[in-house]
């Protein structure tokens, strides 16, 4: 059975940045006035915390530090505030916009270098 976002997605293939067998990545449709906010999402429903997600997730992280090559970080965020109950996915943004800044201190995320030497201040 497909669901909305099934259906969605298959609507916005052209928007896709990444595809396999098991998901695809692709810009989120509310930017919250971030310049990059992109997700994985699976293409199955009900995929449980597992082995796959965590090779899923590995490959959102791996993939997000190209493409936020130009920030010294990026906020990898946990589905809290999320309105896709069926299908296991990640959110992952910059730091600019505000307003989505502030409620980002209540989501539960990483922050992620895109480069390993990057220190705070370190100009
Ligand atoms: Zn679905």
């Amino acid at each position: 059975m497909k669901c909305k976002l099934c259906r969605a997605l298959e609507n916005e293939k052209d928007k896709y940045l990444y595809e396999d067998d098991l998901c695809v990545i692709l810009p989120t449709k509310n930017m919250k006035g971030h310049n990059k906010r992109i997700m994985i999402v699976s293409k199955d429903h009900n995929l449980q915390q597992s082995f796959v997600t965590r090779i899923l997730e590995s490959r959102f992280i791996n993939f997000c530090i190209d493409y936020f090559d130009e920030e010294p970080t990026f906020a990898l965020c946990e589905s809290t505030y999320a309105t896709i109950p069926d299908h296991w996915h990640k959110i992952a943004c910059d730091w600019k916009g505000e307003e989505d800044i502030q409620q980002l201190h209540f989501t539960p995320h990483r922050a992620i270098k895109t480069n390993v030497n990057w220190r705070p201040n370190n100009g």
